[in-house]
C-alpha cells in the first residue's frame, strides 16, 4: 500500500512502526463556530484513511485534538483568542462555546458516517502537558522571553520549515517585516501571557506567568502523550503544512531529539469558485444547511469521495445535485442485491488496487459501479457490502431514500386518506405497501417507509 507523504513529496510504502496497530493523529476543530463542508471535507478524507487501513488488516489508534484556547484569529501568534472572542460575543462562558460546538460536530460527523477517533483530547485539558514540553524546549535552550510571552527560536532548529520547503533566503528577505519582540519571522508563541490577568476567561499559571497556551504546542503534546514521541501518520488541511505542521515538528522533535511522524497526509481544499470556501468567497455551509436544502448528508460525502483527496474540489448546490442524484440510484441497484453466498474477486481486487494507490477512491467508486452495471458478475450482494465498510456511504442499509417511486406514491395516498380520516381507505393501501414488501411505520417523528 502506497500514500503520498508531503514530508518527501513522493508516494511511499507504508510500514507501520509496530505491527498490529497504526497511531493516526489528525488536527481537529477549533470549536468557536460550526464546522463548514469544507472542513468536513478533511475529515472525510482521515476517515477514509482509517477505514482503508482497517480494511487492510490493522489496527488504528486515531487520536483527534479539539482546539478550545489559543487558536488566535491570526496566525502570527496576535490578535484574539477565537474562543474568548465567541464567548463575549454571545455572553457565554468560554466551555460552553466549545462545548456546544462539539456537540454539533460530532453530530455532524455521525451523519457524514466519519467514524469516531479512539481519543478525543482538549487542549484545555491538556494544560499540564504542555507546560511541561515548554519546559523541557527552555532546558534545551530552544526558546526565549519576549513580553508578551515564551517563543520558540526556530533559528536554533536545523531542519525548521522542511515539511514545507520553506526557502531561508525568502524567509531572510521576509526579515524587513516588523519582527517586533521576536528574534526570526517563523518563531511561534509556546507560551502567552494574558495582557491583565483576571480578564480571560481561560488562563493557567505557568512558570513563566499566567496566561495560555500557543496554538501549536497542544498537538505535540497532546499526540505525544497518546501516540508516543515517534508515531505512524499524521493528518490535516494543506493549510496546516506551512506554519502549524512545521511548528509541530521543530518543537517535538528538539524536545525529544527523535523523528516525530513516518507519513505526513494533507487533504486539499474544498473551493468555491476556485477559491478556497471561506466566508467572502461564498459556498459556505454546514451540513444542517444542506439538510434544509433537502440534501442528505451522504450525498456530499458522494461528492468529496468522486474527487482524489489531493486535488481541491469544486462545490457547487449544482454538483451536489448530481451528487446525490447518483448516490440515490447507487442505493437503489443496492437496495435490490440479493445475497448468493459469493464474494466477486475480480472487482474486489481492482476495489483493492485502487485503494492501496494513496487512496484513489474515485478508481474505487468506478470499481463499484464496474460490478454493479456488470449483468453477468456474481457476489454482488458481499462484494458491495466489503467496499462499503471502506466508503462508509451505507450501501445496503435500508431506509428511506430506496424506496420505489410507485411506493411513495402510494405512501403519499395514504397519508392523504389519513388526513381525511379515511381509516379504512389508509389501511388497505398500507396493506398493498405491504404486499410489494414495504413497511409503513408510523412513529411520533412521522411516517416512515422501509424495506421489510
Ligand atoms: P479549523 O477548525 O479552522 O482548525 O479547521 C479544521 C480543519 O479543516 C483543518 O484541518 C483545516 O485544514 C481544514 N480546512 C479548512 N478549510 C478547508 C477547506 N476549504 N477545505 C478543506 N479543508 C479545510
Ligand atoms: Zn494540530
Amino acid at each position: 500500500m502506497k500514500f503520498y507523504n508531503t514530508f518527501s513529496r513522493k508516494k511511499e510504502d507504508f510500514k507501520p512502526i509496530k505491527k498490529g496497530e497504526v497511531g493516526i493523529y489528525s488536527c481537529g476543530p477549533t470549536v468557536y463556530w460550526y464546522q463548514h463542508i469544507g472542513n468536513l471535507r478533511t475529515y472525510i478524507f482521515s476517515d477514509i484513511l482509517k477505514r482503508v487501513l482497517e480494511f487492510e488488516g490493522h489496527k488504528v489508534k486515531h487520536v483527534m485534538n479539539v482546539t478550545d484556547v489559543g487558536h488566535l484569529t491570526s496566525d502570527a501568534d496576535s490578535g484574539e483568542d477565537k474562543i474568548e472572542k465567541a464567548a463575549a460575543k454571545e455572553g457565554r462562558a468560554a466551555g460552553e462555546i466549545a462545548n456546544f460546538y462539539l456537540k454539533v460536530f460530532k453530530e455532524d460527523l455521525e451523519k457524514l458516517n466519519i467514524l469516531p477517533p479512539s481519543i478525543w483530547c482538549k487542549a484545555t485539558e491538556h494544560i499540564k502537558e504542555q507546560i511541561e514540553l515548554i519546559k523541557a524546549l527552555e532546558k534545551k535552550s530552544y526558546s526565549y522571553k519576549t513580553s508578551d510571552g515564551i517563543y520558540f527560536d526556530t533559528a536554533k532548529f536545523r531542519d525548521y520549515g522542511k515539511l514545507a520547503m520553506l526557502n531561508k533566503e525568502g524567509l531572510e528577505a521576509g526579515k524587513r517585516v516588523d519582527l517586533k519582540e521576536k528574534k526570526n519571522i517563523t518563531d511561534f508563541a509556546l507560551w502567552k501571557f494574558s495582557e491583565t490577568p483576571g480578564k480571560r476567561q481561560q488562563e493557567w499559571p505557568s512558570p513563566w506567568g499566567i496566561g495560555f497556551p500557543g496554538w501549536h504546542i497542544e498537538c505535540s503534546a497532546m499526540s505525544m502523550k497518546y501516540l508516543g514521541e515517534h508515531f505512524d501518520i499524521h493528518t490535516g488541511g494543506i493549510d496546516h503544512i506551512s506554519v502549524h505542521h512545521s511548528n509541530e515538528i521543530a518543537q517535538s522533535e528538539a524536545a525529544t531529539g527523535k523523528k516525530f511522524v513516518n507519513y505526513w497526509m494533507h487533504g486539499a481544499f474544498l473551493e468555491y469558485k476556485g477559491e478556497k470556501i471561506s466566508k467572502s468567497t461564498g459556498g459556505l455551509f454546514t451540513v444542517s444547511e444542506l439538510e434544509e436544502k433537502g440534501f442528505l448528508p451522504l450525498a456530499y460525502r458522494y461528492l468529496v469521495l468522486t474527487g482524489h483527496y489531493r486535488s481541491p474540489l469544486e462545490f457547487s448546490l449544482e454538483s451536489l445535485e448530481s451528487a446525490q442524484n447518483s448516490y440515490k440510484r447507487l442505493k437503489n441497484i443496492a437496495s435490490e442485491l440479493k445475497d448468493d453466498g459469493k464474494t466477486n474477486n475480480n472487482y474486489l481486487k481492482k476495489f483493492k488496487s485502487a485503494i492501496e494507490n494513496d487512496l484513489d477512491i474515485p478508481n474505487a467508486l468506478a470499481a463499484l459501479w464496474g460490478l454493479l452495471r456488470d449483468e453477468k458478475a456474481d457476489g454482488k450482494y458481499r462484494t458491495v457490502a466489503e467496499i462499503d465498510k471502506v466508503l462508509g456511504l451505507g450501501l445496503l442499509k435500508k431506509d428511506e431514500i430506496c424506496v420505489p417511486d410507485e411506493i411513495k406514491k402510494l405512501a403519499w395516498q395514504r397519508e392523504k386518506a389519513r388526513g381525511e380520516k379515511n381509516w379504512g381507505l389508509a389501511d388497505e393501501i398500507r396493506k398493498k405497501i405491504a404486499e410489494k414488501g414495504y413497511l409503513v411505520d408510523d412513529s411520533p417523528a412521522g411516517t416512515k417507509i422501509k424495506k421489510i
